[in-house]
Parts: C-alpha cells; sequence; structure tokens
C-alpha cells in the first residue's frame, strides 16, 4: 500500500465518525463483535519494545501494538494482583470495589463485564491461572465457562481456541485470558535464559522463589538482582512466542476483522530500583506502570500519550463493541483518544494506592507524587527527566506537592461515600494456602 493509501485509511479508521456525523455521540459506536481480553501478569510495560525497551524480548507483542493502539502511560491502581483485576473487569477504582485483601470477594451488587457480556448473548470463557484469579473471589460470574487452574499460558490459549472453534458461526464471545508466566517463580527456558544473560549477572537459585519472602529477606546484591531480571525477562520472551502463534492462529481466521484484543497487564515488578525485588511493597513506577495495547477493528496504528488506568478499559471495551456504557463507574472510555487523540478536559491524575503499607500515588503527565499515610513522608519526582525515580523533588516543589496531595484526598472522600460492599469470604482452604505460598503472597 502506498503512503498516501495509508494515511487514508487511518483517517477512515481513527475517525469513522468525524465530522460527517459529529453529533452521533449518543448514538452506539460498534466496531467489533468479539472481545479478547489478555492479562499477563506481573508485566512491567517498559520490558515491551513498544514501550522503548531496548532488549528485543516482545517482538510478537510489538508486532500487536504496531497494528493497534499503544496507551503509553498506563497506571494500575494497585501493584497486586486482585484489587487490580477486579479493577479491570469492573472500571471501579479498588477504593470503590473494596476487594483490597485476600480474604474478600467481588461484592453481589458490583456489576462484572462478563456479567454484562453474558446478559448481552455473548458466550464467555474465563481462563486464569487461579490463585487470588479463583472462582473463590468472584471472577467466575458471567462465564458459563471458567477455569482457574495453574497450568500456564500455551494450555490457556489452547482452550481458548478450543472454546472459538467450538462456537457457532456468528455467536459472539468473550475470551478473558489470565496467566502467571511471567510472575514469580521465574522460570524461562535454558535456551532464551543463555541468550539474555548479562554481563556481571551473578546467578541466585530462582526456582520455586519469590520477592517476598525469599528474595527481600536473602538482601541479593546488584548482580544478583540483574540475574533474577534476566530470568523474569526471559520468561517474558517465552510468554511473548506462545502469544506470538496465538496472534498468527486469530490472523488466519480473520478474527482481528471482527474481535477486538485487549492485551494489558495487572502491576509490575520491581529489580531492586527501590531496595525491594516483586510487587505488593511500594508504587513507584516499576511497581505500577503496565501495557495497554487494543488491536482489531476500527483501530487504527496509534499512540496515546495520555495517561489511563485499568478502570478505563472496561467502559472503552464496551463502547466498541456498542454496548451501553457502565453506571457509575470510574473509569473512562477511552475511544475519544482513540479517534482524535484530543484529550478534551480528560482528568490526567491517575490514583492508586498500596494497601499493604498505606502508600498512595498520584500521577500526571509530568509528576509522580507518593505519599507514605503512615510515616507521612511524601516523595516526587519527575516522570520524563528521571525515569529511575532517583531524585526526589518534594522539597523543591512544594506547590506541585500540595497540588497533588489536594487530589489524594478528593480521591479519599470521593470513595468514602460511594464503597460497593464487597463479599467476605471463608477461611482459605490448606491447597489454596499453598498456591498462594508459591506465589510469594503468603509466609
Ligand atoms: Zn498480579
Amino acid at each position: 500500500m502506498n503512503a498516501a493509501r495509508q494515511l487514508a485509511t487511518l483517517a477512515l479508521v481513527v475517525m469513522p465518525c468525524l465530522p460527517a456525523c459529529a453529533d452521533a455521540e449518543a448514538e452506539p459506536f460498534r466496531t467489533a463483535d468479539n472481545l479478547i481480553l489478555i492479562s499477563l501478569d506481573t508485566l512491567r510495560a517498559d520490558r515491551l519494545g513498544a514501550y522503548g525497551n531496548p532488549r528485543d524480548i516482545t517482538p510478537e507483542l510489538d508486532r500487536l501494538a504496531a497494528r493497534g493502539a499503544v496507551f503509553e502511560r498506563v497506571v494500575s491502581e494497585s501493584n497486586w494482583t486482585l484489587p487490580s483485576h477486579v479493577t479491570l473487569l469492573t472500571g471501579l477504582a479498588p477504593d470503590r470495589h473494596g476487594v483490597v485483601s485476600r480474604s474478600l470477594g467481588v461484592g453481589e451488587d458490583t456489576p462484572l463485564l462478563a456479567e454484562v457480556l453474558e446478559r448481552s448473548g455473548f458466550r464467555t470463557l474465563g481462563k486464569t491461572d487461579g490463585g487470588n484469579m479463583s472462582k473463590r473471589h468472584g471472577f467466575d460470574r458471567g462465564f458459563e465457562l471458567f477455569l482457574d487452574d495453574d497450568d500456564g499460558l500455551e494450555h490457556t490459549l489452547s482452550d481458548a481456541r478450543a472454546f472459538v472453534e467450538r462456537l457457532e458461526e456468528g455467536e459472539r464471545y468473550f475470551l478473558f485470558l489470565h496467566s502467571y508466566e511471567v510472575h514469580c517463580p521465574y522460570d524461562a527456558s535454558d535456551a532464551t535464559l543463555a541468550e539474555l544473560a548479562s554481563p556481571g549477572a551473578s546467578f541466585v537459585e530462582t526456582d520455586g522463589r519469590c520477592g517476598d519472602p525469599h528474595f527481600n529477606e536473602a538482601h541479593l546484591d546488584a548482580s544478583q538482582a540483574l540475574h533474577v531480571a534476566d530470568v523474569y525477562d526471559a520468561g517474558v520472551r517465552d510468554a511473548d512466542a506462545l502469544l506470538g502463534d496465538f496472534f498468527d492462529w486469530l490472523d488466519a481466521r480473520g478474527e482481528f476483522e471482527r474481535t477486538l484484543v485487549v492485551f494489558t497487564s495487572d502491576h509490575g515488578e520491581e529489580f531492586l530500583e527501590h531496595g525491594r525485588i516483586g510487587h505488593a511493597g511500594t508504587v513507584y513506577r516499576e511497581a505500577l506502570l503496565v501495557p495497554l495495547v487494543l488491536a482489531g477493528p476500527g483501530i487504527a496504528p496509534t499512540r496515546v500519550g495520555t495517561p489511563t488506568g485499568l478502570m478505563d478499559v472496561a467502559p472503552t471495551v464496551l463502547e466498541l463493541l456498542g454496548l451501553p456504557a457502565l453506571a457509575g463507574v470510574d473509569g473512562v472510555s477511552l475511544v475519544p483518544l482513540l479517534r482524535s487523540g484530543a484529550d478534551g478536559d480528560r482528568d490526567d491524575a491517575r490514583f492508586s494506592a498500596c494497601q499493604a503499607a498505606e502508600l498512595a500515588s498520584v500521577m500526571t503527565r509530568e509528576r509522580h507524587l507518593i505519599v507514605d499515610e503512615g510515616t507521612g513522608r511524601v516523595q516526587l519526582y519527575a516522570l520524563d527527566a528521571d525515569a529511575n525515580e532517583q531524585r526526589d523533588l518534594s522539597a523543591i516543589e512544594r506547590d506541585e506537592v500540595a497540588r497533588l496531595r489536594a487530589r489524594i484526598e478528593a480521591r479519599r472522600a470521593l470513595a468514602a461515600g460511594r464503597t460497593h460492599a464487597p463479599r467476605s469470604l471463608e477461611r482459605l482452604s490448606d491447597d489454596e494456602l499453598e498456591e498462594l505460598r508459591a506465589l510469594g503472597y503468603v509466609e
């Protein structure tokens, strides 16, 4: 295709409705029949080439990104699995859905994306790797088939293929595919690891070990942390290859012409940037920034720099599927950003919290404020100039600190009056405890 035709096609798909039907704002805007939502748990945004990683470990995800919309600054609202995924699947911030501890599940009155789609006639498959993503937390609601056995990404993708192949012609479907493939204990093929071994990295056993309690109590040095990060990277590359096969299968079926594919993660991972390994302990950007890529019909290749969050995913996909918006959610549809790239009046401050350590975070286009509500410590970082968040500007930019602290307080006040009631769960069984122990969540 020549450049002029490419541009014309791009303009058509980015702005299907402008300006000829500029007043069509209230009308349903359906571009896709089906939805595949993939969450590769614990994947830092900066590991993707599409997010600037010079190390070529995600060629397949980069290929997906090149054909779709890449949201460059996606801030997870929580730094661990359960609250983040409830946010992803409800459009509600963690302080609104309330599912912020392992002893809680999604409240009966909290609508989940799968329930909305099932009611709209979609065939629905949920496949997770269990643990914090198991049925007991309510994630199975709305899925005609929900599997939460921890059998890895390869099985998950083959279950997805089998489910789609069994559908009747024209049936709409929703697949939610979650995997701990790159979550600790880090694991990778020997061949990939050998290729990615960094000079200066010192071997440390990663098999069966997670950030908490193992690595953080072992006080790894920088060279050992580098090895741990290499194993993580190698696992990312292996996962990327599996996803590439799945995307090829979708392509061969022509699915990208009718199916919206959303790829994301629930939080990042730390490798001693701020003294820790793992996640759920801090809210620095390596723990919060995740990828978000949308590909499919009507989505032109584009990059969006406006800060967004996981809470925006459910409103966005509903709009692209031509379904009514969820009432009273915190997230907003990203479709206007896809159409025009314009930010409008969009609030660019994204709030996140870490329940375990009373940390609150607000990230805007330019600054990242972290407040430790337990100790009162405040940190402020410049996003572009200080990629590793090493230079605290809080003593210099006092006005900015005050402005962003007010955002945290406003957020708290808003949430206090409007929280959904989460469901209290029974005590964990021994098997469930063992599963969480293997993922490093319990001692
Ligand atoms: Zn997670």
